[in-house]
């Protein structure tokens, strides 16, 4: 027997167990919905790669409405050239990597491969000819092998170490416990950045794309190790169109472009030398770097500009 007062406070918690349940669904559904998927176009063709052109044309982007990242960015790398982006922490460098890799959609102006507005070619073939070497590079619970051929699933054994080879890793994975069957990630050895980058370029080399992106880690490196990872870069890029988002000057002198980014918009741009010449925020930056020992530099901190 159930007294109607138990009854009564019985309906009430039930009603407000139901109650709650819905909040937590909507806020699910909120959650959901916040996280804005790129969809592809129904009429959506691949991309048909020529020659590795890469325009931006006055792109406009924001993560949140109301918070302008990027605005007006507009540049062109030309077929197998090198681009740097370089500037303050903040100022946008990695945001161009990710629209150009397709995370997002831009809000306003377009980004073109070889022509054609990227927003508008399937995700899975835009990606095909487009590969990044990130600036923490995740390694799956697995040996250091299967982790290194994620770059071409269909790649050889031979292949995945000859791309080591290359990536300058083959001799420290020889140095391993059980070599290339060492178990890496989170349950296995820890790698360290230099050692996770090495494996991010092995990858890169495995997969050939013909659109390269490089997003240099923020932490210093031994200079040794920047060497190294500096020369299997250069044997990577070399005749591929590279965007590099790059945090010491040094890695960069000889781009064929520097962008220098400000507030989401390029401040200035040109070649290492044309930019030293004009005297203003590359200028500034390359003279704090010089003044900075090496394990310290970084090009994230906000310039002051030189006294003219
Ligand atoms: P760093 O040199 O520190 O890597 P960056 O120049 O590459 O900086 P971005 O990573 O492009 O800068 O970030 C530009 C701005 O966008 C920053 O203010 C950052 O806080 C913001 N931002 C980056 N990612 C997101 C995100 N997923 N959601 C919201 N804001 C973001």
């Amino acid at each position: 027997f159930v007294s109607p007062l138990t009854y009564f406070v019985l309906l009430l918690c039930f009603h407000r167990m139901i109650q709650s349940a819905f909040v937590d669904m909507e806020s699910m559904f909120e959650l959901l919905t916040e996280e804005k998927e790129v969809k592809d176009d129904v009429n959506a063709g691949d991309l048909l790669f020529t020659e590795g052109r890469v325009d931006f044309q006055n792109v406009c982007f924001s993560y949140t409405a109301g918070k302008e990242i990027l605005s007006e960015v507009s540049f062109t790398v030309m077929p197998g050239q090198t681009v740097a982006l370089v500037g303050p922490s903040g100022s946008g460098k990695s945001t161009i990597i990710r629209l150009l890799f397709r995370f997002y959609d831009v809000q306003g102006g377009c980004i073109l491969i070889d022509g054609q507005d990227i927003s508008k070619v399937k995700q899975n073939s835009l990606r095909s000819y487009v590969g990044v070497v990130p600036q923490d590079t995740v390694l799956f619970n697995d040996n250091i092998r299967e982790n290194i051929r994620y770059g071409r699933i269909s790649a050889s054994d031979q292949e995945v170490e000859e791309a080591a080879v290359a990536a300058d890793i083959h001799h420290k994975i020889l140095s391993f416990p059980d070599g290339y069957d060492t178990e890496v990630g989170e349950r296995g050895l820890k790698l360290s950045g230099g050692e996770k980058q090495r494996v991010a370029i092995a990858r890169t080399i495995l997969k050939s794309p013909r659109i390269i992106l490089l997003d240099e880690a923020t932490s210093a490196l031994d200079s040794q190790t920047e060497r190294n990872i500096q020369a299997s870069l250069a044997k990577v890029c070399a005749n591929h169109t590279t965007l590099v988002v790059a945090h010491r000057l040094s890695t960069i002198i000889k781009a064929d472009q520097i962008l220098v980014l400000h507030d989401g918009r390029i401040a200035e741009q040109g070649r290492h030398e044309e930019l030293l010449a004009m005297g203003g925020l590359y200028a500034a930056m390359w003279l704090k770097q010089q003044q900075t020992p090496e394990s310290e530099v970084s090009t994230d901190e906000q310039p002051q500009e030189p006294q003219q």
